[in-house]
């Protein structure tokens, strides 16, 4: 279905703010679509093809939906999107449903992000997802007008980026030793972890490479008691971290785990926006800050600045994405202790060029705003 059949099938008309515009017939464009003075939104679903299947601890999938968004100002195009994992809560329909409610018209100045992001607080309280897209076509437009990449108008060394992690997911161990041997040029794996055959994974990889792994339980481990256990192990295993070991209502278990744990505990589910980094400070020592969880760029700032500020490790991560919001992500990465940004590298149907990984390490592209290109 194309995006103009899906949003009639979808009974979903189109106000004044949101413009039906084709990206692909657009392309990387200065060409003015709108009138110039008014921030133009619009966008379409894109479901992206994973390569492999993805399996987690709680289920499995092949795709991933998303909506592709993009904010037409004075001549220029600001890209974003929104990129929506089943656990997330968000659908493609949610996600349109909400940016039709938007009226972004009303706004003459793509700088006024923080007033944006108020007025999109105030007409859902949720809908993080379809709040980044917004969020990151505003930093690219942003960015473009200023002619500098988000690193740079941070004042970032983009020198001090992370390495990577490249995710091994929880497979056969056919698969695992493929993903292994796709993983090469990375100095850092991930591990899904949270089933029954979390240690089999371990030893394959390990009689493959010795490079560091990160670990991620997905809430997959349900007792202190076997958090701990398998902390104490993976800790033998030149292991950096754990992420979100049990389930995320497990705070106070969470806390007598980090007590006692060898390695550091990093949260994810148990974390979204700004208000919850404070209180991940009790059980945790890190957080790992996605931007469809911290409706974008603003706010995942604001969110690495406060973690540090606590003594808290930070972590970069994403879902699978194309590289438009990877590259986002990416423009934070100085900030960060650890970087998780491979998802657009989880997809076959990538439609952006942006940052690069070189020797493991993120490394970011020098062009404004988030610097990336749509391809095509
Ligand atoms: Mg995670």
């Amino acid at each position: 279905m194309n995006r103009r059949s899906f949003l009639q099938a979808a009974g979903l008309g189109l106000s004044a703010a949101v413009l039906p515009i084709s990206f692909s017939a657009c392309g990387e464009s200065t060409k003015r679509v709108a009138p110039s003075g008014r921030l133009n939104l619009s966008f379409e679903p894109y479901e992206l093809q994973l390569k492999h299947a993805f399996n987690l601890a709680k289920y499995q999938r092949t795709t991933t939906p998303d909506v592709q968004v993009r904010i037409d100002y004075d001549g220029l195009v600001g890209y974003g999107e929104a990129s929506m994992p089943p656990y997330l809560g968000e659908s493609v329909e949610s996600v349109t449903k909400f940016l039709n409610s938007l009226d972004l018209g009303q706004f003459t100045d793509p700088f006024a992000i923080e007033d944006i992001h108020a007025y999109m607080d105030s007409v859902a309280p949720d809908n993080r997802a379809a709040k980044a897209s917004v969020d990151l076509a505003l930093h690219d437009l942003v960015g473009k007008i200023m002619g500098q990449p988000w690193y740079k108008i941070w004042g970032l060394n983009p020198e001090k980026c992370p390495n990577t992690s490249f995710t091994i997911g929880i497979d056969t161990e056919d698969v695992v030793r493929q993903k292994v041997e796709e993983a090469s040029p990375y100095r850092v794996l991930k591990v899904k972890m949270g089933l029954d055959n979390d240690k089999e994974t371990v030893d394959i990889i390990r009689s493959m490479t010795d490079v560091p792994i990160c670990v991620d339980a997905n809430q997959g481990w349900n007792s202190k008691g076997q958090a701990l256990e398998m902390c104490e192990w993976l800790a033998d295993k030149n292991c950096l971290f754990v992420e979100q070991p049990m389930p995320k209502e497990m705070h106070d278990e969470t806390a007598w785990v980090r007590e006692r744990s060898p390695l550091p505990l990093i949260a994810d589910e148990a974390l979204q926006r700004l208000p919850d980094v404070k209180r991940m400070s009790e059980a945790y020592d890190g957080i790992n800050i996605k931007l469809m969880k911290s409706t974008g760029l603003h706010e995942a700032y604001q969110m690495a600045v406060l973690a540090r500020a606590l003594g808290m490790k930070v972590m970069l991560g994403c879902m699978t994405e194309t590289s438009c919001a990877v590259t986002a992500a990416a423009q934070l990465a100085p900030l960060a202790d650890f970087a998780d940004l491979d998802g657009n590298l989880l997809i076959s149907n990538d439609r952006f060029d942006g940052l690069k990984i070189v020797d493991g390490k993120v490394t970011l592209p020098s062009a404004p705003g988030l610097g990336v290109t749509l391809l095509g």
